[in-house]
């Protein structure tokens, strides 16, 4: 359905026009998109190992993540064999940005002061809150103040890790590069929870090879407010909120949430979803 390998080579061959035009003065279009679709491709950082948000199966790209991003990228003129997929793990996403490798980020990326130093945000288009994850029959952590000695696994870059470090000091935190990786550390018993925001885990619980090994404790303590990455002084942000606000009042957006957390032992917080847009360049 989605990039398959021609149009990948389109996009490469769209990327070497837009490194001469940009040689040849065109400067504007370097960042390798302008609203309304001329053409040319769009990059867009998604996850590509979180079930439900961001993943990637072979020339397939499904989630959240990914519905949001679609729909987003449609309205500003650029069709769906037009988008070119990127993987922008947690760790990488402001230096993605800032060093022209994508021009948007859909990756459960959430808004913060400090980000918002080296990054613009538009959104939010999702509110989520962090969680932990445990095995089924772990009974013994109920929030983050059972995690006292604790092995606890999360991701480098993430909020997620930067709030466990800062308010659990007394929890032994794992770093690895993506959730996934925690969640094998979880299951062969080399940490005893994983921590991030309660959407993501509830995917990672959900698939088919882990069934019924972990539960989401389901006790969140804090507010994720999930932003589109924009390079720092963008000129996309009003464009790109008033996309994600008509997917929101059309019903696709309620729609894309249904659909990619179906079979996930999850519903989202509806006092705080779907969210406002917050005014852009703040
Ligand atoms: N939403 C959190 C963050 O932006 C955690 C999830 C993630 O690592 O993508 O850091």
């Amino acid at each position: 359905m989605r990039n398959t390998k021609p149009l990948g080579l389109a996009a490469m061959a769209a990327a070497a026009a837009l490194t001469l035009t940009a040689c040849g003065g065109g400067e504007e279009q370097a960042g390798g998109g302008e609203t309304g679709g001329s053409g040319e491709s769009v990059r867009i950082g998604i996850k590509y190992d979180q079930p439900g948000l961001g993943f990637r199966d072979g020339d397939e790209y499904t989630g959240f993540d990914v519905d949001v991003a679609t729909y987003v990228a449609n309205e500003l003129g650029y069709s769906e064999d037009q988008i070119e997929w990127v993987e922008s793990p947690s760790a990488n996403r402001e230096n993605m940005l800032a060093n022209d490798q994508v021009d948007m980020i859909f990756a459960t990326y959430s808004i913060t002061d400090e980000r918002d130093q080296t990054v613009d945000f538009a959104g939010p288009y999702f509110v989520a809150g962090q969680d932990l994850l445990v095995r089924a029959e772990d009974n013994s952590i109920q929030g983050p103040a059972d995690l006292e000695g604790k092995n606890l696994c999360s991701v480098t870059g993430s909020t997620s890790a930067q709030r466990v470090k800062e308010d659990q000091p007394g929890a032994n935190l794992v770093e690895q590069p993506g959730y996934a990786d925690c969640l094998t550390a979880l299951e062969s018993g080399q940490v005893d929870a994983v921590t991030t925001d309660d959407i993501i885990l509830a995917g990672l619980a959900a698939t088919d090879a882990n069934q019924g090994k972990f539960k989401v404790v389901g006790n969140t303590f804090s507010e994720e407010r999930y932003g589109v990455g924009l390079p720092q002084g963008s000129d996309q942000c009003e464009a790109v909120n008033e996309a994600i606000t008509k997917m929101i009042d059309e019903g696709a957006w309620e729609e894309a949430v249904t659909a990619n957390t179906e079979g996930a032992d999850y519903s989202f917080n509806e006092e705080l979803n779907p969210p406002e847009m917050e005014p852009c360049g703040e």
